[in-house]
C-alpha cells in the first residue's frame, strides 16, 4: 500500500503531525519555527526544520541500530519524517549531565559544573502551566504513569543518555543535558518520541574554549548570540563526517 498523506492531527510549536492512510503511521513536518521561554520569544528561522529533521533522523537511526526503541520509521525528504503514530506521555524528561539552564536558575550550581550523576527529571507536559517541574509525590499524585512504567522510563532515558554522550563524543562534543518525550506505539510499546536536535539537547563543542562561541543549540537563540543555523549546520555536519 502506498502511503498517502491525510490530514493534519496536530500542530506544535516546532512541526505539523498529519495522518496517513495507514493507521499506526503518521507524518511529521518540522517548521522553520523558533520559539523560548514558552513561546514568549517566537521566530522563524530560513533552514532550521530541515537541519533538526535530518539531525533528529540520523540520532534516531543510531538508537535503533543500539538496540532503543523510538518511533522513527524513515525520513521522507529534507523536513518530513516518517514515525509510528504514538500516544504522547505528557512529560518532558529531562536528562542532565552538566548544570546549565534552568537548573543554574534555581539552584546554586555554576553553568558548567560537571554533575556526580545524570539527573533524570520529570516535567509536566502543559504550556498553559509553563511545564512545571514535577516532585516524585506530584507525578505520582497526578498518576500520569504506573510505578512500573516510571522504571521503563528512567531506564530508557538513562541508556539514551548513554548512547547520545558516546556518540556525540566521537563528533567532538559535549551532552549537556537534553529533554525526551516518549509515548506508548500502537502495539502498546514503550518508545522515544518526538525529535531530538539542537532545539532539544544542549550541546557544547569541544574544540571551543569561548562560553559563547561553543554553544551549538537552542541556547544561540535564547541569549540571543545569533549564528543558530551554522551552529545546527556544524552539528550535522560532524554528524554525516564532513567536519
Ligand atoms: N528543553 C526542551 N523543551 C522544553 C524545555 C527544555 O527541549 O520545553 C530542553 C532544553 O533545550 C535543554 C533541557 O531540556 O536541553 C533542559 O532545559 P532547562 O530545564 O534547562 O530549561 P531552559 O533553560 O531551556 O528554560
Amino acid at each position: 500500500m502506498e502511503l498517502q498523506h491525510g490530514p493534519l492531527l496536530y500542530e506544535g510549536k516546532a512541526k505539523k503531525v498529519f495522518s496517513t492512510n495507514k493507521s499506526d503511521q503518521v507524518l511529521v513536518h518540522f517548521k522553520n519555527d523558533a520559539t523560548a521561554f514558552n513561546a514568549l520569544k517566537h521566530s522563524e528561522i530560513d533552514g532550521k526544520g530541515s537541519l533538526n529533521c535530518q539531525i533528529s533522523a540520523a540520532i534516531f537511526e543510531m538508537l535503533k541500530k543500539q538496540g532503543i526503541p523510538n518511533h522513527f520509521l524513515g525520513i521522507e525528504n529534507e523536513t518530513w519524517m516518517l514515525v509510528q503514530k504514538v500516544e504522547i506521555i505528557p512529560l518532558e524528561i529531562v536528562v542532565r549531565n552538566i548544570a546549565s539552564g534552568s537548573l543554574c536558575r534555581e539552584t546554586p550550581l555554576k553553568n558548567g559544573f560537571l554533575l556526580p550523576f545524570p539527573l533524570l527529571e520529570f516535567y509536566f507536559k502543559d504550556d498553559a502551566l509553563g511545564d512545571p517541574l514535577l516532585t516524585e509525590a506530584r507525578l505520582k499524585l497526578l498518576d500520569l504513569i504506573t510505578t512500573q512504567q516510571k522504571s521503563e522510563i528512567e531506564k530508557l532515558a538513562l541508556a539514551v543518555n548513554d548512547s547520545l554522550k558516546n556518540f556525540f563524543q566521537g563528533l567532538e562534543l559535549t551532552l549537556v543535558d537534553f529533554k525526551l518525550e516518549m509515548g506508548l506505539n500502537c502495539a502498546s510499546e514503550l518508545v522515544v518520541a518526538d525529535e531530538i536536535s539542537p532545539d532539544t539537547c544542549r550541546l557544547w563543542d569541544n574544540r571551543c574554549e569561548d562560553e559563547n562561541q561553543r554553544i551549538l543549540d537552542k541556547d544561540r537563540f535564547r541569549k540571543d548570540l545569533g549564528g543558530l543555523t551554522e551552529a545546527y549546520n556544524e552539528v550535522l555536519s560532524r554528524i554525516k563526517g564532513l567536519s
